[in-house]
């Protein structure tokens, strides 16, 4: 009876977003389609239904996180050195380490950011 005579509700009412996140969350956060029919089903009729969904879905943070696409690390290429063949350490990086004198100053217009320089002689 109350797919026959649904309550009407406009979309961009605060109760559609209610009622959105509440049947999205009982059909434990399926497609635009099902969660349009539990409303429905529901005996609610959301005027716009389909934009309101699809926005609800689109902001989602579960949804996103399932439907999201895998994310990659992007690298330099390698240094021609680290592509051939050859005993170990024929070829040595060494990063710059510490230890750092951190100076920090105050100025008129406020802070500045702190200067890092590397102390020499270590
Ligand atoms: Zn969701």
């Amino acid at each position: 009876m109350n797919e026959v005579h649904p309550i009407i509700i406009p979309s961009r009412h605060h109760l559609a977003t209610l009622l959105v996140s509440h049947y999205h969350e009982a059909v434990k956060h399926q497609g635009r389609h099902l969660t349009e029919g539990a409303i429905r089903t529901a005996g609610f009729w959301l005027v716009g239904a389909k934009r309101c969904i699809s926005s609800f879905l689109h902001r989602c943070v579960i949804c996103r996180r399932l439907r999201g696409k895998m994310e990659h690390q992007q690298m330099a290429a390698l240094p021609a050195e680290r592509l051939q063949v050859a005993p170990p350490f024929t070829y040595v990086g060494v990063d710059v380490f510490g230890p750092w004198e951190i100076v920090s100053r105050r100025t008129r217009g406020g802070g500045s950011p702190p200067k890092l320089t590397l102390i020499d002689g270590l």
